[in-house]
Parts: structure tokens; C-alpha cells; sequence
């Protein structure tokens, strides 16, 4: 990695659940990247933005220790480091500057499905394999249970099975991993979502300017991810119930169609979802010609 402490270092995973996510989210923000198969390093053509491609286990320490100013890694992966360098007395220093909408998971308990399970005072003394002994630890000490820790770093849902654990401690997003693997989730111990996090370490002005460009254009995208561009013909004597259909549509503009004066053009950006539901409302209402188009960039 260069010395170059102009421009503003970013880890991210380098292949992995939450890859195509961050190169996405860099795209969307005006980052051209570069990224070469096997490359520890990326460097940005056009904007000062070197990434480093990493493990993603590797991503909160590298920003704890300031080897990079910024990275994106999910919450659990996180707060299990967090707990872990904190245990150990290492620099655990980071600032969230957002949380995003991706990467979203479960960190739950799972046990066979013929396992007599009513809840978390079940597994007293019972093993319990995981990837993340730390987060566990820190549920189960709370409800008061005993439990012995199987540290797996991969393939923990197979452990009941192979006969290693009793149950298990594992991240589940659809639990079709679980199911097939004759296990039930039973409780879920922490939610999880992909964050993009900070050094403590004081940055140059430089860098810092690059991060307050970022920043906006990360909410902009995520705005714009979340709302939807309406357009629809509405009769003028229903104007009213029809604006109050409309999904989060406080202040729509209204405009006159050529040649038709007992209807008008309704645009509206709309901060929810349009459902199927509301179209058709809309539709017995009067309305015709509704479109809803997807928004690609918003700044307010
Ligand atoms: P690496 O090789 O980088 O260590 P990994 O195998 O540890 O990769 P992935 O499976 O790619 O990690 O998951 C990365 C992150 O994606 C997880 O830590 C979690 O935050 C998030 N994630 C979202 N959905 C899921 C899921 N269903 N299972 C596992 N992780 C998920
Ligand atoms: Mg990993």
C-alpha cells in the first residue's frame, strides 16, 4: 500500500456476500474502479480512492489499527471483533458513519428439528458451534445459561450431525441452510446489517473532503433505492381521493393535459412502495395511464 496520505483508503471484501454490494455502492457514488482478479489493491481512476480487497474478518481490525480510513463489513462480523480486541486490550477505536441497506442477516440458535427446544434454558450445558463465540457468549451470559463453546470458522451447520455439537450458533438469512440441514432455528440472538465504518485515527483535510463528498451521494443512493417516481392521469373532481392513495405523496404537482380539461397529470416522488393494491384503488377511482418508475440518484 502507498504512503500517499492523500488519498482516502477503503477495505472491502474481496469476494464474498457483500462484494458486488460495495462495488455497486462505489460505482453509484462516481468511484471508477479498476478491480483486477488477484489484486490486493484497487486505485480509483478519477477520484483520490485506493481499496483494499480483504477477508472480511480482516476489515474491522484494519480500521481499529488505522491501516485504512474507511470499510464496509457487517455488524456482526463487527461486534464480534469489537468484543474480542476489547477482551485482549487492542485498539478497538471506530466510528459508524452509516449503516446500509444490504448485507442484512440473522445471527440466530439453531437445533435439530427433533431437539426438545422451549427456549434459551435448554441448551444449559449443552455444545454449541460457532463462528462467533464472543457474540454468543454475550447473549447466553445474559440469560444466565451455561453452554460450551465448539469454535467452527465454517461449515457449523453440519456440527449436530457430524456429532460435535448439540446445536448451533450461525448467521441465517432465508434458513434454507438450516432446513436443509434438519435444523430449526430458535432463537435469534443478534440482527445484522452491512455498515461503513471509520478509523479514530484524525484524517487529513484532503481525505476528509473525499468523505464528505462521499457520504451524500451514499444517502442519495439509498434515498433513491427506497422511493419511487409516480405518474398518472387523474379526473379533476377526484384530485383529493386520489392524492390521498398516493404512498407518502405530500406535495404532488399537478399539471394540465393538452386538449382534456376534466383530467390532469399528477407526478408525485413517493418515499414508499406502490403496490398492487393501490394501483387498482386508483384505477376504480378514474385514474388511468399510472407508471411507476424506479429513481437512480436523489439529492434534496
Ligand atoms: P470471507 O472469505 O471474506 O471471510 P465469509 O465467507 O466470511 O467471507 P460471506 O459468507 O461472504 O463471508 O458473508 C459476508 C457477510 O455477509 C456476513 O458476515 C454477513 O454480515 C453478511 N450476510 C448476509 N446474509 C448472509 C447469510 N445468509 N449468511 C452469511 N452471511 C450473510
Ligand atoms: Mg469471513
Amino acid at each position: 500500500m502507498t504512503s500517499d496520505n492523500t488519498r482516502l483508503r477503503i477495505a472491502i471484501q474481496k469476494s464474498g456476500r457483500l462484494s458486488k454490494e460495495c462495488q455497486q455502492l462505489l460505482k453509484g457514488c462516481g468511484v471508477k474502479l479498476n478491480i483486477r482478479e488477484q489484486r490486493l489493491i484497487a486505485h480509483a481512476e478519477n477520484m483520490p480512492v485506493d481499496l483494499l480487497l480483504v477477508r472480511d474478518d480482516d476489515i474491522p481490525g484494519l480500521v481499529m489499527d488505522g491501516v485504512v480510513d474507511l470499510g464496509v463489513v457487517g455488524e456482526n462480523v463487527l461486534e464480534e471483533t469489537l468484543m474480542e480486541r476489547q477482551a485482549q486490550g487492542e485498539a478497538a477505536a471506530y466510528n459508524v458513519l452509516k449503516r446500509l441497506d444490504f448485507g442484512g442477516c440473522r445471527l440466530s440458535l439453531a437445533v435439530a428439528q427433533d431437539a426438545p427446544y422451549t427456549n434459551v434454558q435448554s441448551l444449559e450445558g449443552k455444545r454449541i458451534a460457532t463462528s462467533y463465540p464472543w457474540l454468543l457468549k454475550r447473549f447466553m451470559d445474559s440469560h444466565g445459561v451455561k453452554f460450551k463453546s465448539v469454535m467452527l470458522n465454517g461449515s457449523v451447520e453440519v456440527a449436530p450431525r457430524a456429532g460435535v455439537a448439540d446445536a448451533i450458533c450461525d448467521l441465517v438469512s432465508t434458513g434454507a441452510t438450516l432446513e436443509a440441514n434438519g435444523l430449526v432455528e430458535a432463537d435469534v440472538i443478534f440482527r445484522s446489517k452491512a455498515v461503513l465504518i471509520q478509523s479514530a485515527v484524525e484524517l487529513s483535510a484532503a481525505k476528509q473532503a473525499v468523505i464528505d463528498k462521499l457520504l451524500p451521494r451514499i444517502q442519495g443512493l439509498q434515498q433513491a433505492r427506497e422511493s419511487k417516481y409516480i405518474m398518472l392521469h387523474a379526473p379533476k373532481d377526484r384530485l383529493e381521493q386520489v392524492i390521498d392513495l398516493l404512498p407518502g405523496a405530500e406535495r404532488p404537482t399537478i399539471m394540465a393535459l393538452a386538449g382534456e380539461s376534466n383530467q390532469v397529470a399528477i407526478h408525485v416522488v413517493s418515499s414508499e412502495d406502490m403496490f398492487w393494491e393501490t394501483m387498482e384503488g386508483l384505477k376504480e377511482l378514474g385514474a388511468s395511464s399510472i407508471l411507476v418508475l424506479p429513481i437512480e440518484k436523489m439529492m434534496e
